[in-house]
């Protein structure tokens, strides 16, 4: 049942694709997403269209109701960013990349160990019923999230649920404690890689496609002064 529905999917996406490869303008075709695409294939064009952005050649692709209504028959993103709910890190833009190009989950702190169904759940859906190959996590300069783990490692003294948000961010800031540099950036890089180590072990889905080799999950920090997205390794 489920293969047979993503099959449908795949096929309605396809020719959503072809329709819009048809109409639009050239570089539009240009940048429409490939039909099989790697997970390394889709950093690389994710990292190409951030170049793009960071030196202000933006192609923004993709923008126009003419670019939207083919989707309405199906999406095919090339990759899924857990990025931070910061309005100054949209992904699409970032990466200069069109409506339907990136599957975005969006919490503050940009953290998955600890939160739950609506990430995992999200993340999941993304690789398994859309076959995104890259799961990034994306981390940012100046994360408030982070911040606040770092002003409140040692009380519990925020307000309602932010005090749980900002709990899960506290392991990495506590593993990044006694550093001699900049604790913020290195509990920011910290909360990146705990968040790609996690997702990598999550079964069943997740874990299984990465030890298949159809999923690489990454991780990054995008600089707010820049505009630069720096891969973690
Ligand atoms: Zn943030």
């Amino acid at each position: 049942m489920l293969d047979s529905s993503l099959t449908r999917r795949r096929f309605l996406a396809n020719a959503a694709a072809l329709a819009t490869a048809v109409v639009l303008p050239r570089f539009a075709f240009a940048s429409a997403p490939p039909r099989m695409i790697t997970g390394e294939e889709a950093l690389h064009r994710l990292m190409a269209g951030n170049a793009r952005f960071a030196s202000g050649k933006l192609l923004s692709p993709g923008r126009t109701p003419a670019h939207f209504r083919p989707l309405a028959a199906g999406q095919n993103p090339i990759a899924t960013v857990l990025g931070c709910a910061d309005s100054r890190v949209p992904p699409e833009i970032l990466f200069d990349q069109s409506i339907g190009d990136i599957f975005t989950v969006r919490v503050a702190g940009n953290y998955a160990n600890g939160a739950g169904a609506a990430v995992n759940g999200s993340l999941e859906y993304g690789v398994e019923e859309l076959n995104v190959p890259l799961v990034l996590v994306l981390g940012h300069t100046q994360c408030g999230a982070v911040k606040a783990a770092i002003a409140h490692l040692h009380d519990d003294e925020l307000p309602a649920e932010i005090k749980d948000l900002v709990a899960a961010v506290k392991p990495a800031v506590a593993e990044s404690s006694g550093t001699s540099s900049d604790l913020l950036i290195n509990s920011i890089r910290a909360n990146v890689k705990r968040g790609v180590a996690y997702l990598s072990t999550v079964d069943p889905i997740l874990s299984e496609r990465v030890k298949s080799g159809k999923l690489k999950v990454a991780g990054g920090v995008y600089d707010l002064a820049t505009g630069k997205v720096t891969l973690l390794t």
